[in-house]
């Protein structure tokens, strides 16, 4: 790790500090909220060492820090190379949707820690990796006029992309009449893109609203061709019967998927849909751990899943998910949109699963966002692409002038203290007890 040193520098500083990672111990757990990504705060989760080394990981967008810090008091003095024993030991405090960004964050960090006590990638400590490159798409949001969108993506094709993906749904057909029917209830507008809300409302889609759908898709396959995969997501929401007309109706754009068209709570009714139209559906960025995915591979009900390396568990979990997605034939797909840091985690994970098909990317339009880092080679993304890098760990540190200057305006400074965090009342034996122990 340190490869050379002045003269006035003590000893210490020329010591390789991984040499013994046996001896490793966790001193330490800091965040900075990263707080300028289109999608909101994701923290960034700093653990310490009592040999000078410390590992990153970052938390999903829209989560909050506490969801990490009030893990601290149950890792301070373990070896922080005991990934899996340490997961397990805290899982059972993450939950679906933003609650396992905590979770995640840490099994990340440890990774990363005991890639660099190693001195190996972390897409090594997976069992190594099945490509170079990993494959990114970049999420294209809504635009009503489909020529419009066509060209959006036609830039990101220009750019190198292979893979692309837009919004399309109802939201497109508000306030043309006779599309939607909404029985007695108004959609208001922070819920229109809320799939979890829509069982409940009965939103179904006339004739003239699914053509009209069909025409906004046939105007941007017009523009960007049929050669090149398109999923499109934010459909609903819209009642089962209307997502089975819609989807059948779609059928001949052959999209790449249908994403969060029906809440994924429901997996009897992804069935159904699945079993009733030829293009792929797909869910899971909003599940924790492997178990909240078994049902919807066991009932076949999507084609793809999309799980969030930084709310499912972090990128042994997400390895564990898109391994048994392959059991049954299904594809895994990566949601990601925050900071380098997370991106990285989300391509060793990548890296190392045999049926990933591609990325996802929100940070095309962020100027800054290759500066949050050192460590690769710059452009991160090149040409729709990330290398799978090389070093030891995520491969990449963050740069403390960079991210200072986009950290939460509540945030109490670059990965400041956290003392209040060190000491957790509740028993350790109840913990286990929390884990069936
Ligand atoms: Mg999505």
């Amino acid at each position: 790790v340190h490869s050379s040193t002045s003269k006035s520098e003590p000893l210490e500083s020329n010591v390789n500090t991984a040499s013994r990672p046996s001896r490793l111990r966790i001193t330490d757990l800091r965040v900075a909220v990263d707080e300028n990504h289109d999608e909101g705060r994701a923290p960034i989760v700093r653990i310490d060492t009592n040999q000078g080394v410390s590992g990153y990981g970052q938390g999903r967008n829209g989560s909050s820090k506490t969801y990490a810090l009030m893990l601290k008091s149950r890792l301070l003095g373990e070896n922080p190379c005991d990934v899996d024993r340490l997961f397990r030991k805290i899982k059972q405090f993450g939950g679906n949707g933003r609650a396992g960004a905590g979770v995640s964050a840490i099994e990340i960090a440890l990774l990363d820690l005991a890639g660099k006590a190693y001195g190996v990638p972390v897409y090594q400590l997976l069992g190594g990796r099945f490509r170079d490159r990993i494959r990114c798409y970049c999420d294209t949001e809504w635009e009503t006029d489909p020529k419009e969108m066509g060209l959006r993506l036609r830039k990101r094709m220009e750019g190198g992309f292979t893979f692309l993906k837009m919004d399309l749904g109802i939201r497109q057909l508000q306030g043309i009449a006779g599309t939607v029917i909404t029985p007695g209830v108004e959609i208001e507008p922070k819920y229109i893109q809320q799939p979890f809300v829509h069982p409940f409302r009965y939103v179904q889609l006339t004739e003239k609203g699914i053509e009209s759908l069909c025409q906004y898709v046939d105007g941007v396959r017009s523009v960007v061709g049929n050669d090149i995969p398109l999923a499109v997501d934010h459909l609903g929401p819209i009642a089962l019967e209307s997502c089975i007309r819609l989807a059948r109706a779609l059928d001949k754009y052959h999209l790449a998927w249908l994403e969060d068209i029906l809440p994924w709570q429901y997996p009897e009714l992804l069935a159904r849909l699945s079993a009733s139209c030829e293009t792929p559906i797909c869910t899971g960025e909003n599940i924790y751990l492997k178990e909240g995915y078994r049902d919807l591979f066991r009932l076949h009900a999507i084609s793809v899943v999309h799980p969030d390396v930084l709310s499912s568990g972090g990128i042994m979990e997400t390895k564990k998910i898109g391994d048994l997605a392959q059991d049954f034939g299904i594809g895994m797909a990566i949601h990601h949109n925050v900071s380098p840091i997370g991106a990285m985690a989300s391509v060793h994970c990548a890296a190392a699963t045999e049926n990933f098909l591609a990325l996802e990317i929100h940070a095309v339009d962020i100027p800054y966002w290759d500066d949050m880092v050192t460590g690769v080679a710059k452009p991160i993304l090149n040409g729709g692409f990330i290398e799978v890098p090389d070093g030891p760990g995520l491969g990449v540190e963050p740069v403390a002038e960079v991210i200072r200057q986009h950290l939460s305006p509540d945030d109490p400074g670059y990965f400041a203290p956290t003392p209040e965090w060190d000491h957790e009342p509740a028993p350790e034996v109840l913990d286990r007890l929390g884990r069936g122990l």
